[in-house]
């Protein structure tokens, strides 16, 4: 019986078989980085919207590109529900919110209707979401992908020039098998993981003692084990929770947040990379 890495891997070598990609550029942008997560409802939207600002507070000129077509969340985390005009009625002109360039499915479609799209759907409006949009005068541009290692993952990293990808996690076990899945595919299809950042690391009481909810250890762990670096350890906090629901993000709204400062460390070592 062949294991569900080995059909993973076959799966990558004969889609890579197939025809040779050609990476297409996000034109506006002299960066591009990825933030990804195997599985759903790590954080994943949270951690890349807070980064943006907290990269946005180093000094960089950013734009954020919500990529999960299914589930949008950009448009609640920053709360922006326009839509992006065209001037020639092919290509759209980013939202611009927080002096962030911002543009996400959830700014195309009514917030009540459902996306049952096929894949080939989806990867046409990807196209249209990474080719079609007129960022100007970017330093990074931030995309948060929908979590997992399907179609939307595989055009990423077979047609479009990234740069770099971070992988978000849980410390729980289940999370962390996706994680090196995830991993794989991104060595295989020859994006740079620049490194894993373990969220929801750990709750903080009013007595001062940390509660590792969902474990502990393991990201950093798995980070070693494929030889990438452990960006950091975000905690469960209420503020960050707060801050997502009011739509302005707490390195945005708090960079002095003792959270923010565990993303503005976490900037500092993705800037490392772009030098
Ligand atoms: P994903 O993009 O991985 O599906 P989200 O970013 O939407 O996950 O986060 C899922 C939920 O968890 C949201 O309600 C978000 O506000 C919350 N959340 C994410 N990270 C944290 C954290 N470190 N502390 C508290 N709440 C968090």
């Amino acid at each position: 019986m062949t294991s569900k890495k080995e059909e993973f891997d076959r799966s990558i070598k004969e889609r890579l078989k197939q025809k040779q990609f050609v990476k297409n550029p996000i034109n506006g942008t002299k960066h591009t980085l990825l933030v990804s997560s195997a599985k759903g409802g790590v954080g994943k939207s949270t951690v890349a919207v807070n980064l943006a600002f907290a990269l946005q507070n180093l000094g960089l000129k950013i734009g954020i590109l919500d990529a999960d077509i299914y589930g949008p969340s950009l448009p609640k985390l920053i709360n922006l529900n326009e839509k992006p005009k065209s001037e020639d009625g092919k290509a759209m002109i980013p939202l611009e919110k927080f002096n962030a360039q911002c543009m996400s499915m959830g700014f195309l479609v009514d917030e009540q209707t459902p996306m049952i799209w096929r894949g080939p759907m989806v990867i046409s409006a990807l196209k249209t979401m990474t080719q079609k949009v007129l960022w100007k005068d970017r330093d990074l541009i931030i995309i948060d992908m929908p979590p997992g290692t399907g179609d939307t993952q595989l055009t990423f990293a077979q047609e479009i020039k990234i740069d770099a990808a971070i992988i978000v996690s849980t410390p729980q076990d289940l999370a962390l098998l996706d994680v090196k899945r995830g991993i794989q595919m991104f060595d295989k299809t020859g994006v740079k993981v620049l490194g894993l950042i373990d969220n929801m690391s750990y709750f903080e009481g009013d007595d001062g003692k940390q509660y590792k909810i969902f474990g502990e250890g393991g990201v950093e762990k798995t980070a070693k084990e494929f030889n990438k670096d452990f960006l950091g350890k975000i905690p469960l906090n209420q503020d960050l929770r707060n801050s997502a629901d009011n739509g302005d993000p707490l390195t945005h709204s708090n960079p002095d947040h003792e959270i923010s400062k565990i993303f503005k460390s976490i900037a500092e070592k993705i800037i490392q990379f772009y030098q």
